[in-house]
């Protein structure tokens, strides 16, 4: 990916002459199936310019879930930039059904806020790196065109869902106004993700892009890097869910652990113990490190940086803690 990089010939991203952003570009939105993309910092770029284009300012809600990432890790973001009224969903593994999202709509009345927009977050990051089933996708897209909602995918780990479960991306954010991926999380760039749509909002989305100082030059170093990944790092995910079961199974034979291996569907791993700041702090020491997530929950997370021998040490180390 380094060699991909230096090697890479480029240009100005801003006027379009840049050959690798604007052929990363083409790229993602044909594996979208959308019209357009623009190459953006990140992942929180992305989410944030999609809340920007569909939130109206007025009042307008967005449904999500209620640990989804632009409520928990955006600071404030969607209300602070686009101005959303959020209404978080508390329905089980961070994914909802059509009917959660009937349930969720506002009356059409001046007393309540406007429903605008539907989001859904595919894997989920902090309910534990589920797949989305197509069928539920579907229907919540149903429900949401039903009612003139528009609707945004949050693909950080869109192509680990691909992979688990066979179904291409493009089926999966089919009705979707706007989807992105992230290159920077197993697919294991520096930086860089992609917002798709169609050419008329990605090049609303552009104007955000310039106020958010996110319009770049010689950007195509980094989308080289992207591009490497797309064709070297895809179908290698299956590799950190094979490493996640494996990591998932180990930990779950440990006293005090609480996990179920079955649980685990991609490259994510959330247990829960007593103390996990004490067990991570312990783990640290070993060299492994895994992250809190809640006063009894920690998450573990597999990627290309991590091999066999490592999750075999991850498990070691864990063990060893949970011992003293
Ligand atoms: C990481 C992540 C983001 C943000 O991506 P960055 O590139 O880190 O800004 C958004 N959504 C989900 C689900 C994520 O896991």
């Amino acid at each position: 990916m380094r060699a991909a990089m230096a090697a890479a010939e480029v240009g100005d991203e801003q006027r379009f002459e840049d050959p690798q952003v604007t052929e990363l570009c083409t790229r993602v939105a044909a594996l979208l199936g959308m019209e357009a993309a623009v190459f953006l910092p990140s992942g929180t770029m992305c989410n944030e310019i999609a809340f920007r284009l569909h939130i109206r300012p007025g009042g307008d809600e967005a449904i999500l879930h209620r640990t989804a990432h632009p409520i928990i890790a955006e600071a404030g973001g969607p209300a602070a930039f686009a101005g959303a009224m959020m209404h978080p969903l508390d329905t089980p593994a961070g994914m909802f059904t059509g009917d959660d999202v009937r349930g969720a709509l506002r009356f059409p009345d001046r007393y309540s806020p406007r429903s605008r927009l539907v989001s859904v977050e595919q894997t989920t990051n902090m309910a534990g790196g589920h797949v989305w089933p197509l069928a539920q996708v579907r229907g919540v897209v149903e429900v949401a065109r039903e009612h003139g909602l528009r609707l945004h995918m949050d693909g950080a780990r869109l192509m680990n869902a691909v992979v688990a479960s066979g179904v291409p991306a493009a089926e999966f954010t089919a009705g979707f106004d706007t989807a992105w991926l992230d290159f920077t999380k197993g697919l294991g760039a520096p930086l860089g993700a992609c917002l798709a749509g169609s050419a008329e909002l990605i090049d609303e989305a552009w104007r955000y892009k310039q106020m958010l100082g996110g319009a770049l030059r010689q950007a195509g170093i980094v989308a080289a890097g992207a591009l490497y990944a797309l064709e070297h790092h895809v179908d290698r995910l299956a590799v950190d869910h094979e490493h996640a079961f494996a990591l998932a199974e180990g930990l779950a034979a440990i006293d005090g652990v609480a996990l179920d291996p079955g649980d685990v569907e991609t490259n994510i791993v959330i247990f829960e113990v007593d103390d996990p700041d004490g067990l991570c702090a312990a783990i640290e020491r070993d060299g492994v490190r895994m992250g809190v997530v809640g006063p009894r929950r920690v998450r573990a997370v597999t990627h290309l940086d991590v091999d066999r021998t490592g999750v075999d040490r991850a498990i070691e180390a864990v063990a060893r803690a949970m011992r003293t």
